[in-house]
């Protein structure tokens, strides 16, 4: 008896059809439109959201999740039908406690926002930027009073992005991660010079590029049948289905990094999308369980294997060949210590892997002491570079390259950051359980080969899509609660030995 369930199902398709084809339209916004047509397509891409939000929260939505809900009361925790229904309860009183009118000012702010802070962040001129964060954060406190909270406002931004994470247990982990890291950095940075990275920083033919961009993705497991490499100027990956899921990559003339890298993370955010169960096919289950569980598949495939001796040494060959002139002296060795050079930099999507984390718990610290009002907004650029003197050792030259450097603050995305730095750890804790689990993983991936790794991720991570929240998934996967431990164990190894601490 599933006729109830048939009925809802019928409504999830068409609200999927339309958020997927609201996607379409932004992916080749950022890829293939002329800036003019920026106007009528942010209408279309409007129009479909607003009708799409006005179907989602309606009445009648809800009596379909509940009619469904009674339907299959008897059905399991784990099931298909069980899981979809509490995701759409869940979304669904989510989408609800916001007025109208709210949103409307939220988007209004958040459009105006934006535009200054491209602009302040232009001209270095924080004070253009100013009034426009001022009233980020007075709407950034009252959503979090709209959304909810138990213990501190925080919890209630962070868990639109990250469901169910407490600030208090991000607050504990960075901490500690922190007090781990700061002391690696200074020891490196004592030892800055014992690696050199001119071998990245030569010619790289942008063909050429974009060609073993192709050939190194297919080689982790990306599914170019069921993928497209485009070109856009900020990288990100997009799924329409799991027989969609794109990558985008920029490419730079004569440093080789950012395409590589770049590619190699994003193939990571697609194929956590290709490898959601196919049952889940156009409802909300068909995504990955939250942006910090994301974030740990791309960094996966970036560092633990895209940054590994052993990949490269079975790689190497190949991308000399393409590249002779620039590599054709160098050694796999070479190109692996150089790929790994670490050096504390002001901007955060430049920073290597001992830094980075350094960079989110800065955002972290700065954006809970803006919402308990202890930062006036006027101080910002100050306590940022006090806090890049503590935890980088370095002080940026501007607020173009300090505190003005993000967009997330101008479009109101207060308490997205910490996802990024859970993402590194989920991703450490996960390949530690992998490899526990399945020996055959690190004889595999000794052999620079991650095919065994990712079919371990596919079992345990992709297939469930949206089906657990991140706590569930990552005792499933590893039968414990989400740790730093495992990053600081796989940082230190690998740091110690390239700088000989
Ligand atoms: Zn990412």
């Amino acid at each position: 008896m599933n006729e109830k369930m048939n009925a809802l199902l019928q409504k999830v398709y068409e609200l999927h059809d339309l958020e997927k084809a609201a996607g379409v339209l932004g992916w080749d916004k950022q890829v293939n439109m002329p800036k003019k047509g920026n106007l009528a397509r942010t209408q279309q891409m409007s129009t479909l959201g607003r009708i799409r939000h006005t179907m989602f929260t309606s009445d009648e939505m809800s009596e379909l999740i509940a009619a469904a809900a009674e339907e299959q009361a008897e059905a399991p925790y784990d099931s298909f039908e069980a899981s979809l229904l509490r995701v759409l309860q869940y979304d669904y009183d989510q989408a609800r406690k916001f007025p109208t009118e709210f949103v409307v000012q939220m988007t209004m702010v958040g459009g105006q926002a934006n535009a200054a802070w491209e602009e302040a962040r232009a001209n270095s001129d924080f004070a253009h930027f100013l009034p426009h964060l001022e009233k980020v954060l007075e709407l950034t406190k009252q959503r979090a009073e709209y959304l909810g909270y138990e213990n501190e406002p925080y919890d209630a931004l962070l868990n639109q992005f990250e469901r169910g994470m407490e600030t208090a247990v991000v607050r504990q982990i960075f901490q500690e991660a922190k007090e781990a890291l700061v002391p690696l950095r200074e020891a490196i940075d004592e030892r800055l010079t014992a690696v050199d990275d001119s071998l990245v920083h030569q010619p790289f033919d942008v063909a050429k590029q974009q060609e073993f961009a192709r050939y190194i993705a297919a080689a982790i497991g990306y599914d170019f049948s069921r993928g497209h490499l485009g070109t856009a100027p900020h990288p990100f990956a997009s799924s329409f289905s799991r027989d969609d899921a794109r990558i985008t990559s920029r490419w730079y003339p004569d440093f080789l990094n950012p395409s590589l890298f770049g590619v190699l993370h994003e193939s990571g955010h697609a194929m956590y999308e290709q490898g959601t169960h196919p049952d889940f096919a156009r409802t909300p289950l068909a995504r990955g369980a939250s942006l910090g569980f994301h974030e740990s598949q791309s960094r996966m495939m970036e560092n633990v294997v895209g940054r590994s001796r052993s990949f490269w040494q079975r790689h190497f060959p190949k991308l000399q060949e393409t590249f002779p002139d620039a590599l054709g002296g160098a050694t796999a060795d070479e190109f692996y210590r150089a790929i790994n050079k670490v050096q504390p930099s002001f901007i955060r999507v430049e920073a290597d892997e001992v830094n980075y984390n350094l960079h989110i718990i800065l955002r972290f610290e700065l954006e809970q002491a803006m919402l308990t009002g202890d930062l006036a907004a006027a101080d910002v650029p100050a306590a940022w570079n006090d806090k890049m003197q503590e935890l980088l050792g370095i002080v940026p030259p501007n607020d173009s390259e300090g505190c003005l450097q993000d967009i997330h603050w101008s479009w109101t995305g207060v308490g997205y950051f910490p996802t990024y730095a859970l993402g590194n750890f989920y991703a450490a804790q996960l390949y530690e359980a992998a490899q526990a689990q399945n020996p055959q993983i690190g004889a595999d991936m000794a052999q620079g080969d991650p095919a065994s790794l990712v079919a371990w991720m596919g079992e345990n991570v992709h297939q469930h899509g949206r089906k657990y929240t991140p706590d569930e998934l990552i005792h499933r996967a590893s039968g414990q609660p989400l740790s730093h431990a495992p990053f600081i164990r796989y940082i230190n190894e690998k740091f110690s030995e390239i700088y000989g601490l």
